[in-house]
């Protein structure tokens, strides 16, 4: 039986920049060159509990504050369901502003406050609009994935509580807040992170880890996915890195 995957891709119309959307791209590319089959829900303004129940992935972009305030209500009445998904282990990727939307609060660089979804235990603030926006590309530690590469672009600061692991420790670049050397956060299965670029193509490790981990839970059998040939993402990665004076 040919394996399927259905990925969920939250708020595609507003919440996705910087590239966001390569990140769907890669995810399909990796899958379709091992024949399994992917279907691609866009979970837009209003979109039913139904649909983001038949989800085996979830993806979440970033967007400028205007974004976040117009999608802010809507996701918050879908917290319950959100926060059931993510707590059964399904594999997320949520990216700057979809991270900072999972944590407590995000506090606009107008002083504006917008509530989070709470799952995830951390709370960001923008310094304010005369505040140096944290841009440039990137390049972190993690535990599983070895260096991620990626570019970040954001005004808000964002710290951890106690109950939450960062993603990753930078290597070069801001990350979290551009102070503690924290990058992201992951909880379960579901990975916060600043790194827009997008990051996916450019770690195909990250991407492996999201279809294997989704179909283990789907399929609810130990997965080994064929090796591909990554030569084009090992150059793109090593062109960032260089230009970074980094070794990867
Ligand atoms: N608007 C948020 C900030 O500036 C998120 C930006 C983004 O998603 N790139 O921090």
């Amino acid at each position: 039986m040919k394996q399927k995957l259905t990925i969920g891709w939250l708020y595609p119309t507003l919440m996705n920049i910087y590239g966001d959307r390569g990140n769907i791209l890669a995810l399909q590319r990796r899958c379709d060159l091992r024949n399994i089959d992917t279907e691609v829900i866009r979970l837009d303004l209003g979109f039913l509990e139904n649909d983001l129940k038949k989800c085996d992935i979830l993806l979440m972009g970033g967007a400028q504050d205007k974004q976040q305030e117009a999608v802010a209500n809507n996701l918050f009445g879908k917290k319950l369901q959100l926060q059931e998904l993510i707590e059964k282990g399904i594999p997320g990727l949520f990216i700057c502003g979809a991270y900072q939307f999972l944590g407590n609060y995000y506090k606009e660089e107008n002083g504006n406050i917008i509530k989070g979804l709470g799952i995830f235990d951390l709370y960001t603030e923008s310094p304010g609009e005369n505040a140096k926006r944290l841009i440039g590309n990137m390049v972190f530690e993690t535990d599983n994935f070895g260096k991620i590469v990626g570019f970040e672009n954001h005004g808000g600061r964002t710290y951890l509580g106690k109950n939450i692991k960062p993603f990753g420790n930078v290597i070069k670049g801001f990350g979290n807040n551009g102070k503690d050397g924290t990058e992201g956060a992951i909880f379960k299965n579901s990975i916060g992170t600043y790194s827009h670029g997008p990051i996916l193509p450019k770690n195909p490790i990250l991407t492996d880890h999201l279809i294997k981990t989704a179909l283990q839970i789907k399929y609810k059998q130990e997965i080994i996915l064929e090796k591909l040939d990554d030569s084009l993402e090992q150059k793109a990665r090593l062109a960032i890195a260089k230009r970074l004076s980094v070794g990867i």
